[in-house]
Order: C-alpha cells, then structure tokens, then sequence
C-alpha cells in the first residue's frame, strides 16, 4: 500500500510540474554526486576528485553532523570539502521520505538545512537539491523545483534534449550493482548523445554498503573519464555550462 502511494505521487509529481531545459551540449558533461554526508565519502571521493581538479557535489543532511554510527560527518571533514572546491547541496535536514510527511513540516525541515549551513558558513546558500529516498511528491517538487537551480531524482537515465531539472536522472555508481564496464558503456553512451551523465552514490569506503563503491572503484571510474577525455563538473559548475553557450567552447577544448 505504502509502495502503491508513493508511486503514484512520484508519477502525479512528474507529470504535472517540470522545470524544462533544452540541453543540447557540443561535449559531455560528468558530475558526481553524493547522498546522506557520509565522512568516508568526503574524505575519499573528495580526495580522489580534488587530486584531478575535479569538483563533486555532496547533498548534506545536517542531521548527521557528529552522529557515532554511519552515515555520520564531522565539522572538519565538511570544511575539507568545502576548501578543495567542492559543492554542497541540499539533501533536507532530517533525511526525510518527501511523501511520508506535510508540504509545511517538509518545507520547514529544508529551511532548517539552510539554516544549519548559514550557521556554520555564513553567507552560503544551497544551489541544488537532491530528493532522498527519489521520493518527489507535486507540492514539493514545486517548491524544490522554485527553491533551487535544480533538483536531483533517481530515476535512471541520461540529461539530454527536453530535461526536468526538477527531477535530473542519474545513475546508480553502486559497485555491486556495476561492473567498471558497464559503467563505460555508460560513459560512451554519453558521449555519443553529448548527454549531461550524472552518477550518484552514498558510501565510498572499502567496506562499502550495497548503495555505495570502493576508493578503487571509484578512482577507476575518474579514470575512465579521463581517458575519454570527459569534464568533470560539479551540478553548479555543469549548470553554469548550461547556460551560456559561449562556454561550450571553452569546455569542448578541456581534457584534449
Ligand atoms: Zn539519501
């Protein structure tokens, strides 16, 4: 009954609000995002980005700020992050199930995310937002889709052509799911659509969690990426190339 409501308020929800844009890119475009603020994942994935001057984006819930057990960060894995350039995205406060609660209290707990930020970095603001669980309802992926640049979902796919931003695909980098080739077989199929190929996983640690990979796998896969000579944009820094298309230039020369 519960799988049966939240399907079809996900369904109500896409169909009946979209934040459309027509992306039509002369490159690919990869960006790497990251749910639930796990420390690991800041460390490792921030690392392994950071060391190719590649920028991620991390969705924060600030509910797991110095919490013991997993998914749990620290204050200075945060800074870490945020000094290596990377962004910071919206993930609500308290991890919450969108369609599991009222349009005010979910409103409310998004705002308490902001608020937390500004607390610890003053002056920054959330760009982006990504629905935990995938969970989007009408009422707040309309709100989502006016409070933020973009909002990203889980439904799997490639960014190209006619896009939700209110609801951007992306793909699962979960390492039991994904063998290294299947993920470059996605990774071509963008390249041959010029798509915007966005990644999303939660762990990246060695004993990682079925939703999450590896360091190894996850520096194989900023390999096969370089290899194909492909940018690697966080969601703010791919949405700027969006935009304006005088950039396309500039990008389409970055890699070669
Ligand atoms: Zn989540």
């Amino acid at each position: 009954m519960y799988r049966l409501l939240k399907f079809m308020r996900r369904s109500f929800a896409t169909q009946f609000y979209q934040k459309y844009q027509t992306i039509d890119l002369k490159a690919p475009i990869v960006s790497f995002t990251f749910d639930d603020s796990y420390g690991c994942t800041f460390d490792h994935a921030g690392d392994l980005l950071w060391q190719r001057e590649f920028h991620g984006t991390f969705y924060v819930s600030f509910k797991f700020l110095g919490l013991k057990s997993q998914p749990n960060f620290q204050l200075a894995q945060l800074k870490r992050i945020v000094n290596q350039g990377h962004e910071i995205g919206c993930h609500t406060y308290g991890h919450i199930d969108l369609s599991q609660i009222s349009r005010a209290k979910a409103i409310q707990d998004i705002e308490y995310n902001q608020h937390r930020l500004s607390q610890l970095f003053p002056g920054m603001k959330f760009q982006n937002f990504s629905f935990p669980f995938g969970s989007e309802t009408y009422p707040l992926k309309k709100f989502v889709g006016k409070q933020f640049l973009s909002a990203r979902g889980n439904r799997p796919g490639l960014n190209f052509g006619n896009v939700d931003m209110a609801n951007l695909k992306s793909i699962k980098l979960y390492e039991q799911k994904y063998s290294i080739k299947d993920i470059e077989h996605k990774l071509d199929m963008a390249l041959h659509h010029n798509a915007w190929i966005i990644f999303h996983t939660h762990d990246v640690q060695k004993e990682y969690t079925q939703y999450g990979c590896s360091p190894e796998y996850f520096d194989q896969v900023l390999k096969s990426c370089e290899i194909r000579s492909m940018a690697v944009r966080s969601i703010d820094e791919a949405q700027t190339l969006l935009y304006k298309p005088i950039q396309k230039l500039h990008f389409a020369q970055v890699g070669s």
